[in-house]
């Protein structure tokens, strides 16, 4: 799981997350709610040391994250991160793709690499697209490529930074799809989304970001359904 203590971050002067408090216990799906420059991207680069915090503590699985002599390389391989952009190598193969890092970082054989990628890739539907580019590829279909090859590194923490919100709205459920299925088989996950009905139906707990605070958490039910402040209340007539 994860274990956010008090974390503040500023740019410059601008204090971007001002204490921060959060879990994320071992197979939860929590989801980060909030407006354009809320934090929320912010916080979820600080988990796997993207940004380097000013203060606070986060603690990842066993590893002291914030800690000085924390070894990132080792911290970083349990953590899968997809982003807006799909963020695929544009010369290499979907396979290549989701070998290239078990084989540099794991050591892994190109077989043992190639037998686990196929293996991700059939779970997520496009073990027949393997030979393809990515530019050959829609963008759901890209997105689950990523989605692969973050679980080719077998994480135990996966982060998703507005996962669907560069798509065509046709290929959002695609990708949502994969989403749900990988939270059904028990991964802990942090999902910054825009999404509400997916965070309805898969979150465990919703988180409410404003201006760097956390503002409102709970359930969905709770806080999507019967959020009690007003700013997640406005929020909400703005998304929904
Ligand atoms: P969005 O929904 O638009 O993705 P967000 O909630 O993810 O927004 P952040 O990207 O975390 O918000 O940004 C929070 C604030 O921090 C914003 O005001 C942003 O301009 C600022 N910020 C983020 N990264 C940097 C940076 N590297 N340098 C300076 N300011 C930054
Ligand atoms: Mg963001």
């Amino acid at each position: 799981g994860v274990v956010i203590d008090d974390l503040h971050k500023s740019f410059g002067d601008v204090e971007v997350l001002k204490g921060i408090d959060m879990t994320v216990s071992p197979g939860q799906v929590v989801c980060l709610i909030g407006a354009s420059g809320s934090g929320k991207s912010t916080l979820l680069r600080c988990v796997n040391r993207l940004e380097d915090p000013d203060a606070g503590r986060i603690t990842v699985g066993d590893f002291e994250a914030t800690d000085l002599d924390v070894n990132l390389d080792a911290m970083r391989r349990q953590i899968g991160m997809v982003f807006q952009q799909f963020n695929l190598f544009p010369h290499l193969s979907v396979l290549e793709n989701c070998t290239i890092t078990p084989r540099r970082v794991l050591k892994q054989s190109r077989d043992e690499a190639e037998r686990e990628a196929l293996h991700q890739l059939d779970l997520v539907g496009l073990k027949h697209l393997a030979d393809r580019r990515p530019a050959q590829l829609s963008g759901g279909q890209q997105q689950r490529v990523a989605i692969a090859r973050a679980l080719t590194m077998k994480p135990s923490l996966m982060l998703f930074d507005e996962p669907t919100s560069a798509l065509d709205p046709e290929t959002v459920g695609e990708v949502l799809a994969i989403m749900r299925d990988l939270a059904r088989a028990g991964m802990t996950m942090i999902v910054v989304t825009h999404e509400m009905g997916f965070a309805r139906e898969v979150a465990d707990r919703v988180v409410f970001l404003d201006k760097g605070v956390v503002v409102e958490e709970g359930t969905a039910k709770q806080v999507i359904g019967a959020p009690t402040q007003p700013r997640t209340q406005d929020f909400l007539r703005r998304v929904l």
